[in-house]
């Protein structure tokens, strides 16, 4: 049975690297049929927080990274203070104060990394040093090997120790993690010959940098997972991004299911080269999904977004969302941009758009704008067809180019020159709020 685990430390929000952790492992676990398990890392009491704690648990959940166990280290202590008994016992490791150390034995160490190959370390480098970093030498001139601590003066346990204990009591057959962990796998190896348990397999995901191939940061996409699904983007989306991030499903296919993905996957697979975040890309995808979601779900989705916005009051009409967003689908890259494009559907006093209101609303529209009013009207039934069929006999009878009265009327109603089909737009509207604008629109052009 392939076990492989998570292991979060709440000491900061669920970022853009930790997510796509989660999701290799997870991905790897339910490729051959093997178990998740999530183990919270809270053992440093001062900077693990219960909010962080929550936001990891909740993103998780968000993204569909479900787990079939979960453990927090913070209840563990025993465990681990008991396996360093253990190896007092057997003379390996030996305490200085309430500290315990493990004794460094100088030796090679090589690991084979399913991603990497193979790596060699020599822990006769792993040396005592000074503040400045620089080894500090013993009276034959050599520096003294840095012995492990596992368990600190104050009594708690490290996390290289107890990382170690939990992925051998735990059954983790495969440690999928960050390549920053690199440096300590062959210290954790030495804790587990220590013990006397087999190591698991190892496998470091490549680092994720910004476009210009820098460190990412807020801006880059180092912003929490939660602080994505606040700005509109759907877990589907971002989880079809994260998985590109080093991994490929082939054929050039960027768009792929969980489902899907869970199929071709495969650690050998996985990229060594570091792979760069594209808010640009992320953007894309998020923007194909939208268009497929279902409009109910969208619309349960926006709703949060209408209230908070105060677009929406309690007795808002959802057939009004839905229409609205039936229209806008294929027009949003996030959840958020519907707010910006679709505000005029929600308040009057939405924002006009300086430089349309200069190119077509300048000139004064007021005999054109009347007329179209009182044809409006008339018009029955107010939908896209009768609409556009009396504002066509109106340019024709008034001598226009069809253009010429579509782009005024189009930022008369909506504040912009950019949006869905105009007849559409002006049903959605309905009938008395498209003359109540048209009307505004030409008194405003002559107040
Ligand atoms: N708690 C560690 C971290 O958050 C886990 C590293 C590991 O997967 O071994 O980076």
């Amino acid at each position: 049975m392939i076990k492989v685990r998570f292991a979060p430390s709440p000491t900061g929000f669920l970022h853009i690297g930790g997510a796509r952790t989660a999701l290799f492992n997870w991905m790897y676990a339910k490729s051959v049929q093997g178990e998740f398990i999530l183990r919270i890392e809270d053992t440093d009491r001062q900077r693990s927080k219960k909010e962080y704690e929550e936001e990891i648990l909740d993103s998780l959940a968000w993204l569909g990274l479900d787990w079939d166990e979960l453990y927090y280290q913070s209840r563990r202590f025993d465990l681990y203070r008991g396996h360093a008994q253990k190896l007092l016992d057997e003379g390996k490791a030996y305490k200085e104060g309430e500290a315990v150390l493990l004794k460094m034995i100088p030796q090679g160490i090589k690991v084979y990394d399913l991603i990497r190959g193979e790596i060699s370390f020599d822990t006769s480098n792993f040396v005592v040093c000074d503040d400045k970093g620089e080894p500090v030498l013993d009276k034959d001139g050599k520096p003294p090997l840095k012995d492990e601590v596992l368990i600190k003066d104050d009594g708690s346990p490290v996390y290289n120790f107890c990382c170690v204990v939990d992925d051998a009591l735990m059954g983790i057959t495969h440690v999928i993690r960050g390549e920053d962990h690199i440096s300590n796998t062959p210290r954790q190896i030495v804790i587990y010959q220590a013990l006397g348990v087999k190591p698991p397999k190892f496998a470091h995901l490549p680092l994720i940098m910004d476009e210009g191939g820098g460190r990412l940061s807020k801006r880059t996409g180092a912003a929490a997972v939660s602080d994505y699904r606040k700005q509109g983007f759907l877990p589907e989306a971002l989880v079809n991004y994260l998985m590109l991030l080093g991994w490929a499903p082939g054929d050039n296919q960027e768009m792929i299911s969980l489902a899907a993905a869970i199929k071709k996957f495969s650690i050998k697979k996985i990229n060594k080269a570091a792979a760069a975040f594209s808010l640009d890309k992320l953007k894309w995808l998020n923007s194909q999904y939208i268009r497929q979601a279902d409009t109910e779900r969208l619309a349960d989705l926006i709703i949060p977004f209408l209230k908070e916005k105060k677009y929406i009051q309690e007795d808002f009409d959802r057939q009004k969302i839905k229409n609205s967003v039936d229209l806008f689908k294929r027009r949003m890259d996030t959840l958020l941009d519907f707010l910006q494009r679709a505000d005029f559907v929600f308040i009057d006093d939405f924002q006009i758009d300086p430089q349309a209101l200069e190119e077509h609303l300048s000139k004064n529209r007021e005999k054109e704008f009347r007329l179209l009013s009182e044809r409006f009207s008339k018009a029955e039934p107010f939908d896209a067809a009768t609409t556009e069929k009396v504002f066509r006999e109106l340019v024709t009878e008034l001598g226009m180019e069809a253009s010429e009265l579509v782009h005024p009327v189009r930022v008369a109603l909506t504040g912009k020159d950019i949006g869905p089909g105009l007849f559409e737009t002006i049903v959605l509207l309905g009938k008395e709020k498209t003359i109540e604008r048209l009307k505004k629109a030409f008194k405003a052009e002559k107040g």
